[in-house]
Parts: C-alpha cells; sequence; structure tokens
C-alpha cells in the first residue's frame, strides 16, 4: 500500500533489508499502516509527546507514532537487523527518532525517560509483554514514570488483564492490573493482519494508572493473588492456608467459603493488608 508518510512501503523495506521473520524472536509484523495508526490512536493525543516503543522491527508502528505527531519516539529493539531500516525512518524524522539496540527485559525505562513524561507503546512477543507489564506495574513508586501503556497481546492474555471478578480469565494480572491501573481492552487485530500471521487473534490493550489505588504492599498482594489462584476451584480457607488460612481470612472480613475469582480487587488488597 502506498505510505502516507512519503516512505517506502513496508513490503519493500522488508524485502530491501532482508527482515525475514524470525520466530525466536516473535516477530509478526503489521504493514498495514492505517492499522498500525489505529494502535498508536489509542494512546490518545500524540501530539507534542514522549514515546517510548518496545520492539519497532521494520518500523510500522514507528511510522505511525511520528506520523501523528509525536515530538520524540525511544524505541529499543533487539534485532540488529532491523536498525538500517529504522535509521532510514530516523533521517525522514530528524531528531524525532532515538534508536536503541537492545534487550527490553533489561532496560531502564525509568532512565531512558529522564523524567519527562512518557507513553509506551508495543507490540511484543507475549511472553517479554506480559513480564515488561508487571514490571512496569511495581515500580517502588507511584504514580509511575509512564502516563499510559498501549500494549499488543495475544487475546487470551488480553482478556485476563481487563478481567474482574466472577470473569473466567481473572487471575493475578487482573487484580494486579485493576488495583494500579483502569485497564481496557481496545480493539482485536485478526491474525492475517500479521506477516507472518500468528496462531492466534491479538488484542490492543491500554492502561493508565490511578492516581490513587488502595494502598497495599504489592509483594503482600502478590502472596495472596498467588496462593489464591494457585488453587482456584478451592475454598480460600484451603487455598490460603499457608498463609494464615481462616484466622487470616477473618481478619480481612472474607467468607472463607468463598472462592479465589469471587473476590473483588478491593477484597484482594483488604486479604494483602490482613497478611
Ligand atoms: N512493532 C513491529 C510491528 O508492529 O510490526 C514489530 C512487532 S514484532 C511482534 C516484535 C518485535 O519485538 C520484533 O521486532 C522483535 O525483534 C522485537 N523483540 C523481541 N524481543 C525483544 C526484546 N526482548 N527486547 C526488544 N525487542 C524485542
Amino acid at each position: 500500500m502506498a505510505a502516507l508518510d512519503g516512505l517506502p512501503p513496508l513490503r519493500e523495506v522488508i524485502q530491501r533489508h532482508a527482515l525475514d521473520a524470525r520466530k525466536a524472536l516473535g516477530q509478526n509484523f503489521l504493514l498495514d499502516l492505517n492499522l498500525t495508526q489505529k494502535v498508536a490512536r489509542t494512546a490518545g493525543n500524540l501530539e507534542n509527546q514522549t514515546i517510548i516503543e518496545v520492539g519497532p522491527g521494520p518500523g510500522g508502528l514507528t511510522r505511525a507514532i511520528l506520523a501523528l505527531g509525536a515530538k520524540r519516539v525511544i524505541a529499543i529493539e533487539r534485532d540488529a537487523r532491523c536498525l538500517p531500516a529504522l535509521a532510514e525512518i530516523a533521517a525522514h524524522y530528524p531528531g524525532r527518532l532515538t534508536v536503541i539496540e537492545g534487550d527490553a527485559l533489561k532496560t531502564d525505562f525509568e532512565a531512558l525517560a529522564a523524567g519527562e513524561p512518557v507513553r509506551i507503546i508495543a507490540n511484543l512477543p507475549y511472553n517479554v509483554g506480559t513480564q515488561l507489564l508487571v514490571n512496569w506495574l511495581l515500580p517502588k513508586v507511584w504514580p509511575p514514570f509512564w502516563q499510559s501503556l498501549t500494549l499488543m497481546f495475544q487475546r487470551e492474555v488480553g482478556l485476563r488483564i481487563v478481567a474482574r471478578e466472577g470473569d473466567g480469565h481473572y487471575g493475578r494480572l487482573g487484580v494486579l492490573c485493576g488495583w494500579r491501573t483502569e485497564a481496557h481492552m481496545a480493539f482485536d487485530i485478526p491474525p492475517q493482519a500479521f506477516t507472518p500471521p500468528p496462531k492466534v487473534t491479538s488484542s490492543v490493550v491500554h492502561l493508565e494508572p490511578r492516581a490513587h489505588p488502595l494502598p497495599c504492599e504489592a509483594a503482600a498482594l502478590e502472596r495472596v493473588t498467588q496462593a489464591a489462584f494457585g488453587q482456584r476451584r478451592k475454598m480460600l480457607r484451603q487455598s490460603v492456608k499457608p498463609l494464615g488460612g481462616e484466622a487470616l481470612l477473618a481478619r480481612a472480613g472474607i467468607d472463607p467459603q468463598r472462592r479465589a475469582e469471587t473476590l473483588s480487587v478491593e477484597e484482594f488488597v483488604r486479604l494483602a493488608n490482613a497478611l
């Protein structure tokens, strides 16, 4: 498709730089620039914003973010083969794109943001994405250094992020996300939109930090959710036995006969605080 930004179509960029997709790096590229713009727009108005993008690959989403007016994009990419293609984008938008070759899991994002408000946008392999999301949710200080996270996941993971009590997808991730953020599912992207197509549908999820999450220690919340959802079909008096069982539940004012997936985020926080 003809590119609106004056840069060559992504298919041509991929061919010219021989960027055959590597499975080990979870490379499923989005080549439709309308779709990459839709993902970027989910992060809100990008005019004058600083964006951290993780896993730019050949740069489809990067181009959308820049075309939508971001003041600056800092992109972290692990695959050195993508750097020449990204350098072409940087040349097209002088001074607005900085590419860092590296592993996002070892990157100090707060240091990269350097005190500036940033929005994070990423289309990553799902295992890397889930770990990064958890890291971004658990900084020592809150509100965090980021203003929003707009992330693409397998639909299944997206459903776990936005799940609340009574929902079959509700678990540790849902409690953690619900505690510190307002998370919503933006839209789905079918496998055939990617090159090569992955096996499953993807979803774009958008999270914004709560200004005042219920006071609670993250480590305690992790312990109670791990225990409760580790045996999700059992009653809580059984599943949280190692943490204090009925006495703990009594302190938190929670019926010991309930099961993990019926507890609201607020009740998990009470349980963590009772620990
Ligand atoms: N953003 C591009 C798009 O939407 O078409 C590429 C998305 S592709 C699903 C994931 C990208 O993340 C690949 O370019 C891959 O090389 C990169 N990647 C994988 N693991 C990474 C890691 N640990 N740190 C940084 N980038 C990584």
